[in-house]
């Protein structure tokens, strides 16, 4: 699915999505613009719950896009959320999520951290053994936080290096491997402030073969046939992280999430049958496949330079300050004409699109086939709702895009645009 599930060609010849036409949500909101289709978000949040079918929990993973109206969303269809940081923990309660469905993850916390999670009663998901010390302090005597341990289960996804993080080398998690996640476990075991509810995992992101989930859960059930054997302790609940990957491009073919899940149902409940084991809860955390299809960013195009016989520049309006994936992954988009979204294939010309950033590298679509553009034309680029305004910038003095939830034919603004005074809100004169 590259397009919102709303996506249509209206009567105009104008993108459609969410009932409105973007043409015009783009000059009532301006650009660059994020539109978020609603019901894209609760049909995917739907599709994972169905294929749990009461397995265990669907997180999401709030680090791909988070606000409050977004997380609404998320809350209103049952799912629970994974936050990263105190910052991220904040928004999310300040937002109305429900504290007991929020897992508090990342590889380095620090006592604030830890102080935040334990006030608001989430759940901690341990990542390093100094976590086991600071808790020591955190919570009171008498007291135990629900906590579960990250394991690393010694897997390397397909896909790109900067987003893999269930290998030996990672800075992430406990490694099965090495004996760590055992002792780790021992440690969490033997803690007198902490409840062990359960083990998770995230083996990286944007991955379409889920052989590596499959090959991390029989990683993890061993570890558990262990824990089991020599510890008397069996885990009410695994993780097996996010990762499901998207389509970005009309050549992109990734898994759904009902195939994501039945994958790693059928490696949870036969493994598991294998090893004499009961089948604990599986904890699914999914960021991209959420957020990431619901979004598109909206751009004006402006400077035009051609290079004869060799390139054709089309700058828009924002860049690697709201998208910096083509830059930090190689990440590859497809760009729409947004009055001009379906053309002849005999329309179509050879454009890179580029950003405003004084960048060389401040490229978004390089060789995008469009039909001829000229100042003023808006350019989507769909599947853009995860890790772009979630990683956005004030690079160059840029203000951060506004963002626009769109639903039966309303558009509302989610986040408004920043101005230029938000760049100096922390400045010192
Ligand atoms: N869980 C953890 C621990 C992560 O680090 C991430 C993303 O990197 C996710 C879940 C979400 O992954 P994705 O957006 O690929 O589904």
């Amino acid at each position: 699915m590259l397009l919102p599930v709303t996506y249509r060609v209206d009567a105009r010849g104008h993108v459609e999505v969410g009932g409105c036409d973007l043409v015009e949500v783009a000059r009532e909101f301006g650009t660059p613009l994020y539109v978020y289709d609603e019901a894209t978000v609760h049909v995917t949040a739907r599709e994972f719950r169905a294929a749990m079918d009461g397995a265990g929990h669907v997180l999401y993973s709030a680090k791909a896009f988070a606000s409050p109206q977004f997380l609404r969303v998320v809350a209103e269809e049952g799912l629970g959320l994974d936050v990263v940081s105190a910052g991220e923990l904040h928004l999310a309660l300040r937002s109305g999520f429900p504290a007991e469905r929020i897992y508090f993850l990342g590889n380095n916390k620090s006592e604030e951290d830890l102080d935040a999670a334990f006030a608001a009663g989430v759940t901690l998901v341990v990542d390093g053994f100094h976590e086991f010390d600071i808790l020591q302090s955190v919570v009171p005597a008498g007291r135990r936080m629900r906590a579960e341990v990250r394991l690393a289960p010694g897997v390397r996804p397909d896909t790109h290096e900067y987003i893999a993080t269930g290998q030996l080398d990672s800075k992430f998690g406990f490694s099965v491997e090495s004996g760590a996640a055992r002792q780790a476990v021992e440690r969490a075991l033997g803690h007198d402030r902490l409840e062990l509810v359960g083990l998770h995992s995230h083996i990286g992101s944007q991955i379409f073969d889920l052989h590596g989930h499959a090959a991390a859960m029989a990683i993890m059930l061993d570890l558990v046939a262990e824990l089991k054997r020599d510890l008397g302790y069996t885990p009410p609940s695994l993780g097996a992280g996010g990762g499901l990957g998207i389509a970005y491009t009309h050549g992109d073919d990734p898994p759904t999430p009902r195939e994501f899940v039945a994958t790693l149902r059928a490696a949870l409940e036969g493994g598991c049958a294998e090893r004499d084991l009961p089948v604990p809860e599986l904890v699914v955390e999914p960021g991209r496949s959420l957020a990431g299809p619901a979004g598109i960013a909206l751009y004006t195009v402006g400077a035009i330079k051609e290079i004869p016989g060799l390139r054709t520049y089309v700058a828009v309006d924002g860049g690697m300050g709201d998208n910096i994936r083509p830059k930090l992954y190689g990440a590859r988009y497809e760009a729409i004409k947004v009055d001009d979204p379906e053309p002849a294939e005999s329309d179509l010309e050879t454009v890179t699109i580029a950003g405003k950033y004084c960048e060389s590298a401040d490229i978004l679509v390089s060789d995008a086939r469009l039909p001829a553009l000229r100042p003023g034309d808006l350019v989507a680029l769909p599947a853009a709702g995860a890790y772009c305004l979630a990683m956005a910038s004030n690079y160059n003095g840029m203000p951060r895009p506004a963002v626009v939830m769109v639903r039966d034919g309303q558009a509302r603004l989610i986040r408004r645009r920043e101005t230029l005074d938000d760049l100096l809100r922390t400045e010192i004169f």
